[in-house]
């Protein structure tokens, strides 16, 4: 036909440790996926974190970060590692990361927890309270405590040292997040939990004032609020209560660690960092993995993921995410692992072959 292809410029920042090669197999499982959905992908690939500073002796190239903000949506492997741990602050990979997500201007970081049946073993919760568990956190990523003024030390009146910083929250700022979670969770199963604490901090008040403005705009969400206390046990009590789970930049910090511990495998996770307008960030939650790099062991399986979430929530092509998810869901029915969730009875192997598994499953369905 004449039909043009839908094409879209992605940036490749494949960064440190096993960053490449989870990477590399992404970027395979991409072009595969394109072929099938009649898409095209065209690549840039740029160095950040470590990589860079070897290069350019900057964590985040200028070039890196206009390269990005122009393309379609960003795909990262993984930053640092013991190489450049002993480096001056301003010169640590890790704030390559920090700078990208200010450039890109990402203010919402999204991050699902689920416990797939074939993996519940590796979840440390109890069978019966891990199955079914599948719930995405959406954190505030550039306010609040982390970033408010007045910050800093100095005395009290009795002369005590002091620290201290600023909880503060603007209303452009939360409903900027709460809309980000209530499309979120339209695109779920339509709950929305806002966690706050609204019974002490006033910014958690204006929070909750806001969020639940929003709601008559999404009358198909059902929103509910829960202090950060009760939902940091919830989480563990019964984590199959919770859909989107939306909160500032401090408790979503916490709770989003906690939910991925629920599901007990780091090298599954993915995760999104989104703004309002503009390419988003997707990697997977882990790091660079500084003991088995190179080594062909890594797990692809997060970054593949993370391709999944890029698809879906920043090109809205969500048949081409699907497809994605099926062939990780199907790759591991087949009983392949790597060796962080190797079992007994299951097949042990590295991160191309787990990748090739992947490649092969997307294949068979056309
Ligand atoms: P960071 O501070 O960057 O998160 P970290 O060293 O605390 O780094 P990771 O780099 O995520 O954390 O590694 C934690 C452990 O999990 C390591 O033993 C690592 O080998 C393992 N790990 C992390 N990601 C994967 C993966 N994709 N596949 C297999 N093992 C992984």
């Amino acid at each position: 036909t004449s039909t043009k292809k839908k094409s879209y410029n992605i940036t490749l920042l494949p960064g440190d440790g096993i960053g490449p090669e989870v990477v590399s197999v992404a970027k395979q499982v991409l072009n595969l996926t394109a072929s099938l959905e009649g898409i095209e992908f065209k690549y840039q690939e740029m160095p950040v974190g470590g990589a860079a500073l070897d290069l350019t002796g900057v964590p985040l190239p200028e070039e890196t970060l206009s390269v990005a903000k122009q393309s379609d949506a960003i795909l990262l492997g993984a930053i640092g590692g013991y190489k450049w741990d002993a480096n001056e602050k301003h010169l640590k990979p890790e704030t390559g990361l920090l700078q990208l997500r200010e450039g890109l201007g990402v203010f919402a970081n999204l991050r699902p927890a689920t416990v797939l049946p074939q993996l519940i073993d590796s979840s440390t919760l109890k069978r019966e309270v891990a199955q079914g568990v599948d719930l995405m956190v959406v954190r505030e990523l550039t306010g609040g405590i982390y970033f408010g003024k007045p910050r800093g030390f100095g005395k009290n009146e009795n002369g005590d040292e002091i620290g201290f910083n600023t909880e503060v929250y603007a209303t452009y700022e939360i409903d900027r997040i709460a809309r980000v979670a209530f499309e979120t969770a339209r695109k779920r199963r339509g709950k929305l939990c806002s966690v706050d604490k609204a019974n002490v901090l006033e910014a958690s008040i204006l929070w909750r004032k806001r969020v639940t403005m929003m709601a008559s705009e999404y009358p198909d969400v059902e929103l509910t609020h829960m202090y950060v206390d009760n939902a940091a046990m919830q989480l563990i009590r019964d984590p199959k209560q919770f859909d989107t789970i939306v909160t500032n930049n401090i408790f979503g910090d916490i709770l989003s660690d906690e939910a991925s511990m629920l599901t007990g495998s780091i090298g599954m996770l993915p995760s999104a960092s989104i703004g309002d307008s503009g390419p988003g960030l997707y990697e997977p939650i882990h790091g660079s993995a500084p003991d088995i790099a190179g080594q062909d062991k890594a797990n692809p399986l997060a970054t593949v993921l993370s391709v999944a979430m890029l698809l879906k929530y920043g090109l809205q092509e969500e048949a081409a995410a699907k497809r994605i998810e099926n062939a990780v869901l199907e790759t591991l029915d087949k009983g392949f692992r790597t060796g962080d969730l190797f079992s007994t009875g299951m097949r042990l192997v590295g991160c191309k072959e787990m990748g090739e598994e992947v490649l092969k499953s997307i294949d068979s369905q056309r």
